[in-house]
């Protein structure tokens, strides 16, 4: 085997396209599937994952690999399958589908060095090498021409690492730990010969004599009270002994978290919990759709599924959106697993999320706790995946490859035979038809666990408010209710349905909107900075004083953003005190976490926020949610709109009365009768799930079409007018008469960053090939791709359709 087949990092003319390379001498034996490999491209050097390894090619002259850039494979023979799976399913290039499985580290080529471990013995001609030195560039060694088994070799035996450099910065840390180098006698004896002013010394080697662990150089210098030198004269008599160590950046301190242990089940939990144990007790693959109530105890249900995969010696991989990935969830895995759990989320550094994903590749933990992408940790020996909050539309990746974590997640299940769970209280449309088909199995908990009804839910139309003469926007009814609660010393969490809102800015003279001059879409205001932002392009100007159109001083901001309520709030309760979480006061690394804190510690009355606190918090002195504005996402072009205003209220309705106090949710709306916002202050998923179905069935929409999306986008809008028809009479020639395909027509946004929008919605029942027929297509249009800056993206089950 001396050819080797290689994905490369280029927008290749076929998605499925490999190239072929000759394993140079040196490289012989080394190179394994899955590692990633530099190779010639035509002028260019570029880099690619070796996904087959063979004896001929049938391509004449071949170039040779120029470099390896792993020491061990990078992706499992499972996960390059998976790629070439995910790829065809998206529509997208093999390569970005193997690069979206690795952590940021790894995607790109980072600068390498190779650093000698202290205690070390290396081989002569690496000890050349290094001459003496700690660390060496990679450049140093490819230039020696030394073979590169030597290095492989000391990298396994623990001599050398060899590390990535992110941003100038290693991106794994070590510590300098300390030990004495010869047995306690030893070192009594050497005491005796010290110099009589060598105090220091002698306390320090006291010391290792009645400890004679391995302790941090840092702890030690502290605890001793002593200096570097100290210790160096006594590295240098060879009586201590020095050795790095690596440190894992963990986010988590893992030895302040409370352990805890299974719970007796309660009845409905038993039930549920019996076949999923069955399938991985088999090693069958099934899906389970868990509906539960918030706080029927979905959570100890999978704690106690893992521990059985645990115990099994497997693997499980849990994902909850982003959005919930609090520390208050972390600490439900790592409270009952320890640090047998790895936590993926996107708030790590690009160094700690590839310290969290070493673990998961060297088998150091069994579990792993994720937002979307963790669903390819490298595991090889699953025994359950699990979607909490599946019906979240975090798990669709809006970018290529557009991947559902759902899909990849039931994918894994079918290859390693494991069970696949999804939760939730208000399951997608899609999973719930799925499940009354009995393609998935459905598991229901009806109760909560403390046997608790859900909090009532009051609606309160808004229309009569303002009809009344309350232009605030707090309706008498919540303002009572807040003052009512922060009276008694309990806690109130304010959500504000902010999407599809914004602060925009309009003139009330002549009504005109400011917009932004490169996309069609009104700019925000930003009360801080009093600057007008694009939230599509980076765009922005100062808030203007005159109306640019008819020069009117009445130019003023509209809409509600959580800094407004927040004024709002001040100004009509005073004594209240107001936390507010939204994109701006959570930006920093960690803020997320201390808001949740000091609301947790009773610093703060209320809780103000958006989407981002609808999930998963729990706090106990809870007993009031109020929601301002629950319709601001009906009238969204989205036909998942009433879904969605469902969905999130029911989940902030949860919030509120987990605990022992009684808790009350308050709803404000201009649409009182909307079933959606009905329905859910009765928490009756099921007339909602029939209700919804029949306008799906009736407007030909998931679940009973599938949807793919084709948005083509260019700066000149002829030619993406063109374009769009071309892609639409292309694909209706091949199409089952029976498919619908919408457009060409203008995206919601026609226009982004100076480029033209054009969309083709495509609605099918049955198109076993259709993502071949749709890269087909796009190899058509290859040319216009790369060499007239035509953009085409293909949303296969798209979310945003706009
Ligand atoms: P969900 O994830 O469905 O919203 P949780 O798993 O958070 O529900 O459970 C709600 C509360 O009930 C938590 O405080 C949890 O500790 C508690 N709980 C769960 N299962 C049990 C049980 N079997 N016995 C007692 N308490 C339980
Ligand atoms: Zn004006
Ligand atoms: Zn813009």
């Amino acid at each position: 085997m001396n050819i080797v087949k290689v994905i490369v990092d280029v927008p290749a003319s076929s998605i499925d396209q490999t190239f072929d390379y000759k394993i140079p001498e040196r490289f012989q034996d080394i190179i394994q599937l899955g590692m990633r490999v530099t190779v010639p491209f035509g002028p260019r050097k570029v880099m690619g994952f070796v996904v087959e390894t063979v004896n001929h090619s049938t391509f004449g002259k071949l170039k040779e690999i120029i470099d390896v850039l792993d020491i061990y494979p990078v992706l499992t023979k499972e996960l390059l399958d998976l790629g070439k799976w995910v790829a065809q399913q998206t529509v997208s290039l093999q390569i970005t589908a193997l690069q979206v499985m690795l952590p940021q580290v790894l995607k790109a080529t980072y600068k390498k060095e190779i650093v000698r471990m202290t205690s070390a013995t290396l081989s002569d001609e690496l000890e050349q090498l290094f001459a003496g030195r700690d660390v060496i560039t990679y450049e140093e060694f490819t230039a020696s021409k030394l073979p590169y088994v030597r290095l492989s070799k000391a990298v396994q035996d623990g001599d050398v690492s060899i590390e990535y450099l992110v941003k100038s910065r290693i991106t794994k840390k070590f510590k300098t730990m300390i030990r004495p180098a010869r047995p306690p006698h030893e070192l009594e004896e050497s005491m005796l010969d010290l110099a009589k002013n060598a105090k220091k010394q002698k306390q320090l080697l006291a010391f290792f004599i009645e400890n004679p662990e391995p302790i941090e150089k840092q702890k030690l210098l502290k605890h001793m009270n002593t200096s570097n030198s100290t210790v160096n004269i006594l590295l240098e008599k060879k009586l201590l002994d020095s050795y790095h160590t690596e440190v894992y950046r963990n986010p988590y301190q893992d030895s302040e978290i409370q352990r805890t242990f299974a719970l007796p089940l309660t009845v409905q939990q038993a039930k549920v919990i019996e076949p999923m144990k069955e399938t991985i007790e088999k090693n069958m693959h099934d899906v389970f759709l868990l509906h539960g109530i918030t706080g029927s105890g979905k959570t100890e249900v999978y704690l106690q599924v893992i521990q059985d995969v645990i115990l099994k010696g497997q693997e499980a991989i849990v994902l909850v959106p982003e959005i919930s990935l609090t520390p208050q969830m972390v600490r439900r895995f790592k409270g009952r697993f320890g640090s047998n759990v790895a936590v993926m989320h996107s708030a790590l550094s690009a160094g700690e999320k590839y310290d969290e994903w070493r673990r998961i590749q060297r088998k150091e933990v069994q579990v792993v706790v994720g937002a979307r992408s963790a669903i390819f940790a490298p595991f090889e020996n699953i025994g359950v995946i699990i979607i909490d909050e599946e019906h979240e539309t975090s798990y669709k990746q809006e970018d290529q490859p557009r991947y559902h974590a759902r899909d990849v997640a039931i994918q894994r299940g079918k290859t390693h035979q494991c069970p696949v769970i999804l939760g939730s209280a208000t399951p997608t449309l899609e999973s719930y038809a799925r499940a009354a088909k009995g393609v998935y199995q459905l598991a229901t908990l009806d109760k909560r666990t403390n046997e608790k009804a859900l909090p009532p839910v009051e609606i309160v139309d808004m229309r009569k408010e303002l009809h009344a003469g309350n232009r605030t926007m707090f309706s008498r009814k919540l303002k009572k209710a807040i003052i009512d609660c922060i009276e008694k010393g309990e806690q109130v969490v304010l959500l504000l349905n902010r999407r599809g809102y914004s602060t925009f800015v309009m003139c009330r003279d002549c009504g005109h909107v400011k917009e932004c001059p490169h996309c069609d879409i009104a700019l925000t205001y930003h009360k801080n900075s009093n600057q007008l932002k694009c939230h599509y392009c980076s765009y922005e100007e100062p808030m203007p004083l005159h109306c640019p159109e008819c020069n009117s001083d009445t130019i003023r901001y509209f809409g509600t953003g959580t800094q407004r309520v927040e004024e709002a709030l001040t100004q009509l309760i005073p004594e209240a005190s107001v936390i507010r979480m939204d994109v701006d006061t959570t930006r920093r690394k960690g803020a997320h976490e201390k808001l949740l804190n000091r609301f947790a510690n009773k610093e703060a009355d209320i809780l103000l926020g958006t989407q981002m606190i609808a999930k998963g918090l729990d706090f106990e002195n809870v007993t009031l949610v109020g929601v301002l504005t629950a319709d601001s996402m009906l009238h969204l072009p989205d036909f998942r709109s009433s879904e969605k205003t469902f969905q999130i209220l029911t989940q902030v309705s949860g919030r509120a009365g987990r605990h022992n106090l009684n808790g009350n949710v308050i709803v404000q709306t201009y649409t009182p009768d909307h079933y959606s916002i009905e329905l859910a202050s009765q928490y009756d998923f099921s007339t909602f799930y029939n209700t919804e179905m029949k306008m799906r069935k009736a407007f030909q929409y998931p679940p009973y079409f599938f949807l793919a999306l084709i948005t083509i986008s260019h700066v000149n809008q002829v030619k993406v007018v063109q374009a769009t028809q071309r892609f639409a009479q292309l694909l209706t020639k091949v199409v089952k008469d029976e498919t619908i395909i919408l457009g060409p027509t203008p995206s919601a946004i026609p226009r982004i960053k100076d480029r033209y929008r054009y969309q083709c919605m495509i609605k099918y029942r049955n198109e076993p090939d259709l993502r071949i027929y749709l890269s087909k297509i796009l190899d058509q249009f290859s040319n216009d791709i790369r060499k007239d800056d035509l953009f085409i993206s293909i949303d296969m089950q798209p979310y945003h359709l706009m």
